[in-house]
């Protein structure tokens, strides 16, 4: 059966389907379901997000691989080196996991404000290079001194004069009282006069927030010369916007950024030695072949970086400067995997147990009944017209009075069950007013989860991100499917869009457990994620595998307590604590014995996290745990 969720374009080979289930694809291959069913049984409810080592890694030896391979077949003579942009993911799982399997590669980060820096500071090994971007106060340009003076290998890029103003005085501080002068390096970033594209595009071109003008670079460079301290200008930096999703713009801003280092080379900037291209390496997030988000390949743009870098370095007769990636969502999108159970399907009211048909129908109602029994395949186009014909009529019937509540009932439910089985009798037919049904009878599925804060990019940027279900994939899924969160937001919907369908299986979740996973939502999604309703980070876990293939489970950050959650936004805990026991102690409606359990049961709610638990299932299977 043909993969209908796309793993094999979003997936890089990353999970695989066994046994009808979604297995990572390394190891002794476990399933997501049975590491999420050893999560569960620790007592760890509502959505949870999974984090893999392995496929950080993974992604940093691409990277390093993808240059190494270029330089190597151009003979460049430059070297390769990355930094990781601390905005993409600060976490500590994360972050530590990354410092631990990028350690062969004197791989650094990249800071964007004081706290960044900090971290990039107690978390880059000596040697590897930190770079600082943004906009600076004096403060931060003071800190990146002492991590300079610390013996971290330092690069402040600046977008600004006032910014050069202010470390040339940092600078006299530092080091009024030494012979030996220390000071982190300075790189300029450019404001590329080629733009990028995409939702991010705001990060490059004319109009950009950041960068300097041709003008204000030769003022830089020459504020540096009468200082003497043109020997720390080492960093043309450049950065094109996130997500770019054709390279061609980059291979614009290359040209730009190259002939921008030859020239302050040719001029005298002796120790300008690297190029920093910043980010914007694309991840392939769709899940439908027709709308891909990247028209290149990692291959194609290292090659091209090292191409366009010799080129502009030969004709200009300058030495081949050391290339520098900031690549983060590349490099984080892929390791987590949000996984969150489905609570209820919603339009299972349209079932044909809810019928509530009469010994007499109205003729036209008795007409549906006729239609849904005996629809087939010759006929399916021609009864479904006759069905959508008949239910205006209905309606229409009951403004007027002429039908009752039961019949408008029994109506909307043979309508939707014609649609449903004529669009699986006409499956093979990709016609338009398909599509159009297809809204019509979608499927909605209540997950426990927030978009807000679990995929901020979706609610902010319309951001696509792959799901699927983790069970039922041997199946196949015919629901045209709408995701609900359960913050109390309409914006919280995955809406049904028939250009990129997502289907889903017809599941009894009430008698089956039933799992959507969200992928790629390693990059940006946690940090921008937003506690709307009150809905924190979800539960999260590292999973790493032994010599022998084995799953571990570890690092396990509990989702916050609904006190936690309410202690973050400045509440006096302790008297919202208060408050409530004393509404139950005074209460003059309860016995003592009554006050002591309800004291128990609230003592045990505020310690927990505010996704929700358990759905009433009094008909569920008994060996199936409802914890949701
Ligand atoms: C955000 C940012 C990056 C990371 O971009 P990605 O598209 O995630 O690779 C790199 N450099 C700078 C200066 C940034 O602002």
């Amino acid at each position: 059966m043909a993969d209908p969720f796309g793993l094999e374009i979003w997936g890089e080979g990353n999970f695989l389907i066994e046994s009808g289930e979604v297995c990572v694809n390394t190891g002794v291959r476990p399933s997501l379901l049975s590491l999420t069913r050893t999560l569960r049984t620790q007592g760890l409810t509502g959505p949870l997000l999974l984090r893999f080592p392995h496929l950080i890694g993974k992604q940093i030896d691409r990277l390093f691989h993808a240059f190494e391979i270029a330089c190597k077949e151009l003979s460049y003579t430059g070297a390769f080196r990355a930094v990781f942009p601390l905005k993409v993911n600060q976490f500590p799982n994360f972050i530590d996991t990354l410092m631990e399997v990028s350690s062969a590669y004197h791989y650094g980060l990249e800071a964007g404000s004081k706290a960044e820096l900090i971290l990039a500071m107690t978390k880059t090994p000596k040697g590897a290079p930190i770079t600082i971007n943004g906009f600076k106060d004096r403060e931060m340009i003071a800190l990146a001194f002492i991590g300079a003076k610390s013996g971290h290998h330092i690069t402040l890029t600046i977008e600004g004069i006032t910014e050069l103003e202010t470390i040339l005085e940092v600078y006299e501080e530092f080091n009024r009282d030494t012979t030996t002068p220390i000071a982190p390096n300075i790189g300029v970033r450019i404001r590329l006069h080629s733009t990028g594209i995409g939702a991010w595009a705001k990060s490059g071109g004319y109009s950009s927030k950041f960068g300097l003008t041709s003008t204000e670079l030769l003022e830089v460079y020459e504020m540096l010369r009468s200082h003497d301290l043109l020997p720390l200008l080492s960093m043309v930096h450049f950065h094109i916007g996130s997500q770019m999703g054709e390279i061609a713009p980059l291979k614009k801003a290359l040209r730009e950024a190259g002939n921008i280092y030859a020239e302050l080379k040719r001029r005298g900037a002796e120790n300008l030695t690297a190029i920093n291209i910043g980010g914007g390496l694309a991840v392939e997030y769709s899940q439908h072949t027709s709308n891909a988000d990247r028209n290149y390949s990692l291959k194609e743009f290292a090659n091209d970086v090292v191409f366009l870098m010799q080129e502009i370095a030969r004709s200009k007769g300058v030495p081949e400067p050391d290339i520098f990636t900031e690549s983060g969502r590349f490099i984080a999108a892929a390791h987590s995997v949000l996984i969150a159970p489905v609570l209820e399907l919603f339009s299972q009211e349209y079932h044909e147990n809810s019928l509530r048909l009469k010994a007499v129908n109205p003729p036209l109602v008795q007409e549906l009944h006729d239609l849904y029994r005996t629809i087939n395949r010759a006929h399916a186009r021609e009864y479904l017209h006759d069905a959508l014909d008949h239910m205006e009529s209905l309606l229409t019937l009951f403004d007027l009075g002429y039908i009752d509540l039961e019949d408008r009932s029994n109506t909307e439910i043979l309508v939707n069950l014609i649609i449903k089985k004529a669009i699986r009798l006409l499956e093979d037919e990709d016609t338009d007013e398909l599509k159009r049904l297809q809204n019509r009878i979608q499927e909605k599925y209540l997950v426990n989860f927030s978009s807000f804060q679990s995929l901020p990019d979706f609610w902010g940027l319309g951001q696509h991100f792959p799901v699927m279900p983790l069970s039922n994939l041997d199946r196949k899924p015919t629901q045209p499917a709408s995701i609900w969160d359960i913050t109390c937001d309409s914006d919280g919907e995955i809406a049904f869009d028939a250009d990129k369908p997502l289907y889903l299986h017809d599941v009894d979740v009430e008698a089956e457990e039933y799992f959507l996973a969200f992928f790629l939502t390693g990059a940006y999604q946690e940090v921008l994620g937003m506690r709307h309703n009150l809905f924190t980070h979800p539960t999260e876990a590292v999973v790493t595998f032994d010599e022998a293939g084995e799953p571990h489970i570890e690092r396990i950050i509990e989702a916050q307590s609904l006190m936690d959650v309410l202690e973050d936004l400045d509440y006096d805990t302790d008297t919202i604590d208060r408050s409530l026991k004393q509404g139950i102690e005074d209460s003059p409606l309860l016995a003592p014995k009554e006050k002591e359990q309800l004291l128990g049961k609230l003592y045990l709610y505020l310690s927990e996290n505010s996704y929700l638990k358990t759905i009433q299932s009094s008909h569920a299977p008994a060996h199936k745990g409802k914890e949701l």
